[in-house]
């Protein structure tokens, strides 16, 4: 049986006792959180989310990204959120490489040129928190209001510590 096999037979399952069909779509505790794509972080289960809680929006570092920053403006100004939580985490990958390394690596392997895209790693973790922290609050489209706060995620332990 393959992975998507897998993933389809626990879909039954979680479809056969699914009672939350009456959700609405803007989330009931106004929330959204930014947090990387790494795969031993489950936002919902480290911090008591449940459907139709919160926005999750995810990326490679859980960086605020413009992509992400899109994201974030249309779950503030559409649907009604009005606080992020900024999350990065302990041993994230984008500690490990450099945009050099990486483009290197894909010249190498590829025989293209990636140019001078920026893959947003990170050399101090607290550090890119506060970045990002600041980038959401410096964007004109987020109000002044929304509470922007920023904390790093120890996959070690489970536990969040916050930053900013
Ligand atoms: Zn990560």
């Amino acid at each position: 049986m393959s992975a998507v096999d897998d993933l389809l037979e626990a879909n039954d399952r979680y479809a056969a006792g699914f009672a939350k069909g009456d959700l609405s779509a803007p989330p009931r505790r106004k929330l959204a959180i930014l947090t990387c794509m790494d795969a031993r972080i489950d936002p919902a289960r480290a911090l008591g989310l449940e459907e139709g809680d919160a926005h999750v929006i995810r990326n490679a570092g859980g960086r605020a990204s413009d992509d992400a920053i899109r994201s974030l403006i249309i779950s503030e100004e559409l649907l009604g959120t009005n606080a992020v939580l900024v999350v990065h985490h302990t041993d994230c990958g984008m500690l490990t490489f450099s945009n050099e390394q990486l483009a290197g690596r894909l010249r190498d392997r590829f025989g293209a040129d990636p140019g001078d895209v920026d893959f947003l790693p990170f050399s101090n973790l607290d550090q890119s928190v506060r970045d990002d922290v600041a980038t959401i609050r410096a964007n004109p489209f987020i109000p002044d209001g929304v509470e922007v706060r920023g904390f790093v995620y120890d996959v070690a332990t489970g536990r969040v510590r916050e930053v900013v």
